[in-house]
């Protein structure tokens, strides 16, 4: 199972603190065998000095050993847990790295979330504490059990036939309560976690729309499903659980401990002296056994967690040449399409459907369809976010899976209709696109943006924390900024994704201006939502569910009057 195979590093070390764990419930006996000498010996008046030292150093040496044990052992998980979970999270860390680039969406960056938070601590509870707990509790019930029984064998017989009865109505209570209901209490806490991160990430949605919006729906429907499920449990398993929990408590426990005392000792059978070790080796023995219970819930949630974090690292990375192509310098940076499907899963139909297509060189070129049509699809197979399903695409003549991804990517700037900014200063945004330039060189590329005086307006100016108090773009501004950073990268290929919201006219020319001057020599793409910015393409493809239905220039297009004249004609 994943568990075991995700804790295979920290396996050597488990048995030995399980071990140690064992080896200290073992002292933990010396006390209540040494204080069982001291009282009998002081009821037949033979206890002398040395005994009585001798006692005395019995308790004091298997207290502190027991402590000790104990002590080094969970210091010991505890190190070897550090080091193993900064391994897994390295892993993780890793792993993300060389996942496809579409595999980043909003719904897989929560789970990455719960995973790097909640789980990898999960297995921490598993890996640091559950050994030593382990060993403690069965050395102590076993060892324990033991000691009594070669004390007096009915009333340990006695005793242990209380808990085997109490374990019994455990088990009878469990049986009688519906199945199943510990799994839907589960499901509802993980349900509810999920949902919770969702609401606080779209809180300003869940405001502006008064609480009616489905995310809060989903929050409230999450809420009452685990509040019927803990009522339900507590009402199932919980009882039988806490029936057993308070029989099993040391108040409970008195009661087979004081009667068997009374009622052997009536029979003759046992010396009454030993009630004290049945008092005091008794109480603790299913001490244990409470603390094996949580973490029976604690591995059913690590077997979850360890499940995650298995199926995050079986995701599929991108595929790397062993020896990678390099593009010669100067060649021109040609796309080309070469018969290219691509579907998102081998379920899904084709989001793309055989295309093939020329991108030339400093040239730009406008891809154009209804939404849905595959036009965000087509320019991000480009970049490698996914890999085609059947075909090819080519970069300056070498197919794009040749050549190794850092190469692939900082050939291209990818401009989002967000601009894609990061909580970092404005500098370091525009510092991604060439990182070690330097500030001279971003203000230039600012410059080209049109963006430079903006930013001048800024609190901090260059050093102003995007997201910060007084630091916030308008869409246009965020892909100017966006735009800048494609400047100070000198891609060869500009993948662009114009804004959809109509910027205001003064924020649109600009952007045009800036475009206008970062499009020169390179080969552009750019995804087009209003017509009219895109008149003077050197070409224009009209994609329609996935397939290329027209391509040529605005005027070849208009007056073939197909779908792209009906589109130009809609939008005037
Ligand atoms: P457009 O950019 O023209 O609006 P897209 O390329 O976004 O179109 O979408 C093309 C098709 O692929 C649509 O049917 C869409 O639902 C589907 N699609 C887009 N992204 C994904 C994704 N990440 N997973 C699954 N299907 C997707």
């Amino acid at each position: 199972m994943e568990l075991s195979r995700l804790l295979r590093p920290v396996r050597t070390m488990m048995i030995a603190v399980f071990a140690a764990g064992f080896l200290a419930s073992a002292f933990t006996l010396m006390a209540p065998i040494a204080v069982t000498a001291l009282a009998s010996r002081a009821l037949d008046a033979t206890l002398d000095a040395p005994t009585a030292w001798l006692c005395l150093a019995a308790i004091a040496v298997g207290f502190a050993a027991s402590h000790l044990i104990v002590l080094a052992a969970t210091g010991r998980a505890h190190i070897v847990e550090s080091a193993f979970r900064h391994d897994l999270r390295s892993r993780i860390a890793h792993h993300l790295a060389r996942l496809p680039l579409g595999w980043h969406t909003a719904e897989s960056s929560g789970r990455v979330r719960t995973i790097v938070s909640e789980d990898v601590t999960k297995i921490h509870t598993i890996i640091a504490h559950s050994g030593t707990d382990l060993g403690h509790a069965l050395g102590t019930l076993l060892l324990g059990s033991a000691y009594l029984f070669s004390l007096s064998w009915q009333y340990a017989l006695l005793l242990v036939g209380w808990l085997v009865a109490c374990l019994l109505v455990f088990f009878l209570g469990m049986l009688a309560t519906p199945s199943g209901s510990i799994e839907v209490f589960t499901e509802a806490e993980k349900d509810l976690t999920s949902s919770t991160i969702e609401l606080a990430d779209g809180i300003a949605t869940v405001k502006a729309f008064g609480m009616s919006t489905s995310l809060f729906q989903r929050f409230s429907d999450a809420l009452d499903r685990y509040t019927t499920a803990s009522y339900e449990w507590m009402k199932g398993p919980g009882t039988p659980m806490a029936v057993t929990m308070a029989l099993f408590s040391p108040a409970g426990l008195l009661i087979p401990i004081l009667l068997g005392a009374w009622g052997l000792d009536r029979l003759g059978l046992i010396d009454p002296v030993l009630i004290v070790p049945f008092l005091l080796v008794g109480v603790t023995l299913p001490s244990g056994l409470s603390r094996v219970i949580p973490l029976a819930h604690l591995l059913a949630q690590g077997k979850d967690a360890a499940e995650r974090i298995s199926a995050l690292l079986d995701e599929e990375p991108l595929a790397e040449p062993a020896s990678p192509a390099t593009i010669p310098d100067g060649a021109a940076a040609d796309i080309v399409f070469d018969d290219v499907s691509f579907r998102y899963s081998d379920t899904a139909p084709d989001a793309l459907h055989s295309i093939s297509a020329r991108f030339p060189a400093d040239s730009v070129t406008a891809v154009v369809g209804p939404s849905g049509s595959g036009k965000s699809t087509l320019v991000t197979l480009i970049a490698r976010f996914w890999d085609v399903s059947s075909g090819r695409i080519l970069l300056a003549g070498t197919p794009i899976t040749e050549l190794a991804s850092s190469d692939l990517l900082s050939r291209m700037a990818i401009v989002l209709q967000d601009g894609g900014l990061i909580a970092d200063t404005v500098e370091e945004n525009i510092r991604l696109g060439h990182p070690g330039a330097s500030r001279a060189q971003v203000e230039e590329a600012a410059r080209a943006a049109r963006i430079h005086d903006r930013i001048l307006e800024l609190p901090d100016g260059y050093d102003s924390v995007v997201g910060s108090p007084g630091v916030h773009f308008s869409g246009g501004e965020a892909q100017r900024i966006a735009l800048a950073r494609a400047f100070i990268g000198d891609p060869d290929v500009l993948l662009l994704d114009e804004a959809t919201a109509q910027a205001d006219p003064h924020s649109e020319r600009r952007i045009q201006e800036a475009l206008g001057a970062l499009a020169r020599g390179r080969t552009t793409i750019v995804i087009a939502h209003r017509l009219s910015t895109i008149v003077d393409a050197d070409q224009i493809l009209v994609l329609d569910e996935g397939r290329l239905v027209e391509s040529g220039t605005h005027r070849e297009l208009v007056e073939l009057g197909g779908t792209y004249a009906a589109m130009w004609e809609a939008q005037q």
